[in-house]
């Protein structure tokens, strides 16, 4: 992510929006900003020691990407607890700070000893399925030392923005290996991350090269890998049925849309490029604009009231 045009983006958001939506923009920018910073000062810190991520013998990253099911967790990364546990304490304390949590939270945030915690969890699920790793940790919070005055759903997310500067210059290394295999899009494309195997955080949709123009490319917020996918078709269950796809949007916002399906009940959000009014495009910062969307994809009544809807 370039810093600049993040910190642009935020401007352009900013510009306008009341106070609360400025306030939140504000914080993601603080966040944005020290994981871009941790992930160039762990990338500079490791240049020397080769691949960042494990290769079995005999595979090459490529064939890895083209199997479109997850590099990691055949090419784990290798992440040290110690600076893992440095990175969580760094996040932990912007949040404590600046996320408008309850006092009790932001002090419970703040007792937890992140060295200790670190010690004890598993560094190879962290760096071949994060998902899954940020799932395990939260199940077994209780017994790792974070009081339950911390909403899990916090706790989910120190874990989530902490590994990203750690996958992330990975991340960056496996696209470098497989720039030729980014641009022809595959022939059916993965629903989870073809990375780091997180699910995707969202979207957008307009003029790319992996896409002929025509699809759209999913964002993954784990590890920051952006890859093609068709337009038409569910990213959660996969579904190409376009009777039981729509998209909708919010009266007045035609650039952030949700797309529903008939067929699993969920949902994802998506940005059009070409409708996005002002400021450069940053798929972090759109993320962070488009949390909105996931109120009132959550409540049937707001859905109803505020949703206009549109088909593909
Ligand atoms: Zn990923
Ligand atoms: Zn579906």
């Amino acid at each position: 992510m370039d810093l600049k045009r993040m910190h642009a983006a935020v401007a352009a958001y900013a510009e306008g929006a009341d106070e609360r939506d400025v306030a939140r923009l504000r914080f993601f920018e603080r966040v944005l900003e020290l994981q871009q910073r941790r992930a160039d000062e762990l990338a500079a810190r490791h240049a020397g020691d080769g691949a960042p991520c494990e290769l079995p013998e005999g595979t090459d990253v490529a064939g890895l990407y083209r199997r479109q099911e997850s590099v990691f967790s055949q090419a784990p990364v290798a992440i040290d607890p110690a600076e893992l546990a440095e990175t969580l304490a760094a996040v932990a304390g912007c949040i404590a700070d600046g996320a408008g949590l309850s006092p009790q939270a932001s002090v419970g945030l703040r007792a937890v000893d992140w060295g200790a915690l670190a010690a004890g969890l598993d560094m190879r699920q962290a760096g071949s399925d994060p998902a899954g790793f940020i799932d395990d940790v939260l199940m077994h919070a209780d017994g790792l030392g974070v009081s339950t005055q911390v909403p899990l759903g916090v706790l989910a997310s120190v874990l989530q923005l902490s590994l990203r500067p750690h996958l992330q210059p990975a991340a960056e290394w496996v696209a470098r290996q497989c720039r030729q295999d980014r641009e022809t899009p595959p022939a059916s494309a993965s629903l989870d991350c073809p990375v780091c195997g997180a699910p995707a955080a969202a979207s957008w949709v307009g003029e790319s090269a992996g896409t002929d123009g025509r699809g759209r490319v999913q964002y993954c917020a784990t590890c920051g890998t952006q890859w093609g996918f068709e337009r038409i078709r569910c990213t959660n269950c996969g579904t190409r049925n376009e009777g039981h796809l729509h998209y909708h949007s919010v009266a007045g916002d035609p650039a952030h849309r949700i797309q529903t399906c008939d067929e699993c009940g969920g949902y994802s959000r998506v940005v059009f490029r070409e409708d996005l009014e002002k400021g450069p495009f940053v798929m972090e910062v759109e993320d962070v604009v488009m949390a909105n969307l996931d109120q009132i994809a959550n409540d049937p009544r707001l859905r109803e009231q505020l949703l206009d809807s549109k088909r593909v």
